[in-house]
């Protein structure tokens, strides 16, 4: 069916599910979400199936639009549109792909980014990296689990990927009783697939990398230290495959030591030093960060530029506290081994954290570790992750970027 077929097309009919009065303010201003306590949720609605199109209705009978609508979870609706009796089909995706791939083709000239950031971009719980003519999907609610095929559709109409990988492994979606999935959906994949970001190039694997295969979020992060590389030693921390480190040795740098603890990781990182004609200024280093910089501590290595970007350490809200601790643990450490006049950067990658609190428990490290500075960036992720300006929560990254005396 065509986008013009589609709009000529009769009103789908869907269920309604009704707000329970005075539940429909944030609704009203423009919140993509309901949450279950909003709804009334009699038998009727706990039998419609995880993930079906509904029409919300609020008690004045008006329609506030058509969500996908999940029963057994605390965000029960997702907003697709205001009209309650559009189409959410192929010409829907196609509609919100066009508009997320005329933003990132303005924000950059090479075709690596997140193309969709969920409910910034209009689509609920979906995220969608584009590695040139490879895309990865990944379905973090059942409504869009339900509407994948809709989504294939428009990706072949709007992008004519050569393949698709389904990375449906994410941990929410155990939230919404979803199973986890990772195969290709469209095309083949013969290895790792290529990116290109600020200069360099590096190799990402969308089937068994971290995450998509790659940290897009980071780009800015990484072009402001590699801005700051020149004749540098570099310590780069949870390297991942060298995004920080090989930017900043592209940009100058004199050498750099790379840390993860996976070797599959370091494996791909090292492929990059190569590509980027790096490789023998850069040193990879197979070790747990803390016991790494306890040792570089005790040997008196210090370094100009140091990084540390962690996996999140609180995954849940009951986390916090403790993870506070390994933050606070991890910038006092990192700024032991961070010579003086030097850069640290600190970042935090958990939801449950706010960047106002991210800040504090820094500069408790900072203090921690008798190192005096100031602060020269804070920044979250780059405008490939656009955040919906109802939800300032989802803005999950934070990076602290410190000038040390
Ligand atoms: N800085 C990277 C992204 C880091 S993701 C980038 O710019 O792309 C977090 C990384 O930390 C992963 O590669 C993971 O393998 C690594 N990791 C997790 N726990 C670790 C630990 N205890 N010690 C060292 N590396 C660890």
């Amino acid at each position: 069916m065509t986008e013009t077929e589609s709009a000529l097309a009769p009103a789908p009919s869907r269920p309604d599910v009704h707000l329970i009065p005075g539940r429909d303010k944030r609704l009203r201003l423009g919140h993509p979400w309901v949450y279950s306590n909003e709804i009334r949720m009699g038998s009727a609605e706990r039998a419609l199936p995880p993930g079906g199109v509904v029409r919300l209705i609020a008690s004045d009978g008006a329609c506030l639009g058509a969500a996908t609508f999940n029963p057994h979870t605390l965000i029960a609706g997702r907003r697709l549109t205001l009209e309650g009796g559009a189409a959410i089909d192929a010409g829907f995706f196609a509609k919100h792909l066009r508009r997320a791939l005329a933003l990132r083709t303005r924000l950059y000239d090479r075709p690596f980014y997140r193309l969709i950031h969920a409910e910034a971009d209009g689509l609920p719980a979906l995220v969608v990296d584009r590695f040139g003519d490879v895309v990865v999907v990944q379905a973090n609610a059942a409504g869009m689990d339900r509407l994948l095929p809709e989504l294939t559709a428009a990706l072949d109409t709007v992008l004519k990927p050569a393949a698709v990988v389904l990375r449906n492994d994410s941990p929410m979606r155990a939230l919404e009783g979803l199973p986890e999935e990772v195969r290709l959906l469209k095309g083949c994949l013969e290895g790792p697939v290529r990116v290109e970001e600020n200069g360099a190039v590096f190799f990402a694997d969308p089937l068994g990398g971290q995450k998509t295969g790659w940290y897009f979020d980071q780009r800015d992060n990484r072009a402001f230290v590699a801005g700051l590389a020149r004749g540098a030693r570099v310590l780069d921390l949870y390297t991942y495959h060298g995004g920080f480190a090989i930017q900043a040795l592209v940009a100058g740098a004199e050498r750099a030591v790379a840390v993860d603890s996976s070797a599959q990781a370091l494996a791909q990182a090292a492929c990059a030093a190569e590509a980027n004609g790096v490789a023998t200024r850069c040193e990879f280093r197979k070790a747990d960060v803390f016991v790494e910089l306890e040792r570089l501590g005790v040997a008196g290595e210090r370094y100009d530029i140091v990084i540390a970007d962690p996996p999140p350490f609180a995954r849940a809200k009951k986390d916090v506290a403790a993870a506070s601790r390994a933050y606070r643990k991890l910038t006092r450490m990192a700024a032991r081994v961070t010579g003086k006049g030097g850069v640290l950067l600190v970042a935090s990658c958990s939801h449950n954290i706010d960047p106002g609190t991210f800040t504090d428990v820094v500069a408790a490290g900072l203090s921690d570790a008798q190192r005096f500075g100031r602060i020269i960036r804070q920044s979250g992720a780059s405008p490939d992750h656009p955040l919906h300006p109802l939800l300032p929560e989802s803005a999950y990254l934070k990076a602290v970027v410190v000038h040390l005396d």
